[in-house]
């Protein structure tokens, strides 16, 4: 099972109780997914798409709890799906106007030119904004694995965006408009968007598991930045120590190491035969053990003595 059916099943066992909620599932439900029919003479009907048989079932459900429209519902099975089965609700031609009406998708005196409009409350109450979105994501929406990426989307058309964006910014949630094909879709991409939609529609179970994915998620990351960190500085570390042997080999195979002061000595045949080792390793390695800084000056002054200035040992 996707992330997106996880959501959707969870969204499918919250029932709008409040007329004004179911009103407002309808609404979306209406937009996302039916068709009007046009009867001629300014009849018309409204008739419900839907592959998934939860979903008709909850279309079928509000119609008749909140409009008491029963609808006629039939089964297709459909080509361009694979042989899926469509299920579909047609509303009865009395009962379409009226419908369209209350959803303020048409206005009382005609039934001509269909307006994308929402029933007033979809846009001022908190909880018919909820039951809307809600509704705009069982019909049309997804949302990617956290594990991958955070994008929630809703399949939308022009005259829809508008109103999708509105309802979520109430939310302080930022949703932006992108086309793909012949599709116009409202997206959110920001993590603390999704979560705020997830929490926003009521999927309390499935935004835990985002939340849970995200902290391991960002664990890992920080761990894999510390872990990219260490590997710099022991890279530095060995190339330090690495040219530091060399150049101390060279001098040596030239000059002998003799001449120099004894510490000088002593370190300088300790980093020839520990080019890995850190200043602070080496530093233990003395007869005499001094600490990272003291190892560091006389590492300096020998690089000095034996004409290579270097300024690496400060990354060592
Ligand atoms: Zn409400």
């Amino acid at each position: 099972m996707s992330f997106s059916s996880d959501v959707k099943e969870e969204l499918l066992r919250i029932q709008p109780e409040k007329p004004c909620c179911m009103l407002s599932e309808l609404s979306a439900l209406t937009q996302c997914c039916a068709s009007l029919r046009l009867a001629g003479r300014g009849r018309i009907r409204v008739a419900y798409e839907t592959e998934n048989p939860a979903l008709a079932k909850r279309i079928f459900l509000l119609l008749k709890r909140r409009m008491e429209i029963t609808p006629q519902l039939e089964f297709n099975r459909h080509k361009r799906l694979g042989g899926r089965r469509l299920s579909i609700l047609t509303v009865p031609e009395a009962d379409s106007k009226r419908l369209l009406v209350a959803l303020r998708m048409i206005q009382e005196s005609e039934a001509g030119p269909v307006y994308k409009g929402v029933p007033r409350a979809a846009m001022t109450r908190r909880c018919c904004r909820a039951a809307f979105i809600r509704a705009s994501f069982l019909g049309g929406g997804s949302v990617t694995s956290p594990e991958q990426a955070y994008r929630l989307e809703f399949i939308s058309s022009e005259a829809r965006s508008d109103t999708l964006i509105r309802i979520l910014a109430k939310s302080r949630i930022e949703g932006k408009t992108a086309r793909r094909r012949d599709e116009e879709i409202v997206y959110v991409r920001k993590g603390d968007d999704v979560v705020s939609c997830l929490a926003l529609m009521g999927a309390h179970r499935s935004l835990m598991d985002m939340e849970n994915i995200r902290i391991n998620r960002d664990a890992r990351n920080r761990a894999n930045r510390a872990m990219n960190c260490d590997q710099a500085n022991l890279k530095k570390q060995l190339s330090a120590g690495a040219s530091q042997a060399r150049a101390i080999t060279s001098y040596s195979l030239a000059h002998s190491l003799g001449a120099l002061p004894q510490e000088l000595q002593e370190l300088g045949r300790l980093r020839m035969l520990h080019p890995e080792a850190s200043l602070e390793e080496l530093g233990q390695m003395l007869q005499e053990p001094i600490g990272k800084s003291g190892v560091n000056h006389r590492m300096r002054r020998l690089m000095a003595m034996i004409g290579k200035e270097n300024t690496e040992t400060d990354n060592a």
